[in-house]
């Protein structure tokens, strides 16, 4: 409440300046922006990457397209090519597979842009090996075409992987991180990286209608999550390893222990004879918070206001609702 602040839509807020430069920084990129959300740095980028027809390539179990409202479609008009992958993690042959054959410009939507997710959600807080990123990334510059990074959680990605952001955020063009999740802000994200690029998508954040006036009280929170949040995450690795073999022992759950990779673990408890939905509600009422993704499976995440007696107490009532 006591940052130093101006007005951002002018440029002058001397605590979001700040964020955005030591954002930049970390990741290795020349610059970056201030965004309310990680919907809307996704959206920038895809904006600011695309014209109203071309095509975007995805994983199919992917925020950007599940999750953002179809936002895609209606804020860039752009088609979309929704590619399954073991994991929630695309390998470089199947993106070359899903762009469009050369000489059909008048036929095929134009691909213009791939778009990876790291962690990815779906896939379990999955990360996707260092060289499968740069591979990705030489099949699109073959095709011309731009490469974005959804990293929503790319610090439990660089935690997990013991490899510097920097290093993971590298081939990309772009990159969206999201300082309201692991990283425990109320509210912020940032797009990443060149200076023509970031200044493009200043503009497409006015359209949205993203500048915000004296942000930097939230800008700073962001700063202090950066500087005193990110080596923790190996924290929450830990207690949703120690989870995952927990409940996985348990009659009933089954948990893909391949998957368990970061600070999420992903529930099968169809076992149990339970509804997922039902299951939830009734861990909530012993103050234990998960969410059901599908009438089998049930997310439980783990972040910073979750202790090693939370860790204990959520096994607990897992063994005692099953
Ligand atoms: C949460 C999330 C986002 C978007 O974040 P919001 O701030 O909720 O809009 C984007 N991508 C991934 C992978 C996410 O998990």
């Amino acid at each position: 409440m006591a940052a130093p602040v101006g007005d951002d839509v002018f440029g002058d807020d001397p605590s979001v300046c700040a964020l955005q430069r030591k954002a930049a920084a970390m990741l290795g990129k020349e610059a970056a922006l201030f965004v309310p959300s990680g919907t809307m740095a996704n959206q920038i980028c895809i904006r600011a990457h695309t014209e109203p027809g071309d095509e975007i390539i995805v994983e199919a179990g992917c925020h950007i397209y599940l999750y953002e409202g179809g936002g895609y479609a209606a804020l860039s008009g752009v088609s979309i090519r929704p590619v399954p992958a073991e994991l929630g993690l695309l390998t470089a042959e199947q993106v070359r597979g899903a762009i469009r054959p050369p000489g059909g410009l008048s036929h095929f939507p134009p691909s213009r842009l791939v778009c990876v997710e790291n962690t990815a959600n779906r896939g379990g807080g999955t990360i996707y090996p260092l060289e499968r990123l740069s591979e990705i990334g030489a099949v699109a510059r073959e095709h011309g075409m731009r490469y974005h990074l959804d990293g929503a959680r790319l610090f439990n990605a660089a935690v997990g992987s013991g490899v510097d952001v920097a290093r993971i955020a590298a081939p990309f063009d772009s990159v969206s991180i999201c300082l309201s999740k692991g990283l425990g802000c109320p509210v912020g994200s940032l797009v990443v990286g060149s200076r023509v690029f970031i200044d493009r998508a200043h503009r497409f954040r006015k359209m949205l209608g993203g500048g915000m006036r004296q942000a930097g009280i939230i800008a700073s929170a962001g700063v202090y999550a950066l500087e005193h949040h990110v080596d923790r995450l190996a924290e929450d690795h830990r207690r949703a390893h120690a989870f995952a073999v927990a409940v996985a022992g348990v009659a009933g759950i089954e948990v893909d222990l391949a998957g368990v990779q970061t600070n999420m673990v992903y529930a099968d408890v169809s076992g149990t004879g339970q509804d997922a939905h039902l299951l939830a509600a009734t861990l909530a009422e012993h103050d234990v918070y998960v969410v059901a993704v599908s009438p089998t499976h049930i997310r439980a995440v783990f972040h910073l206001d979750v202790d090693d007696s939370g860790l204990e107490s959520a096994v607990a009532a897992f063994a005692s609702c099953a």
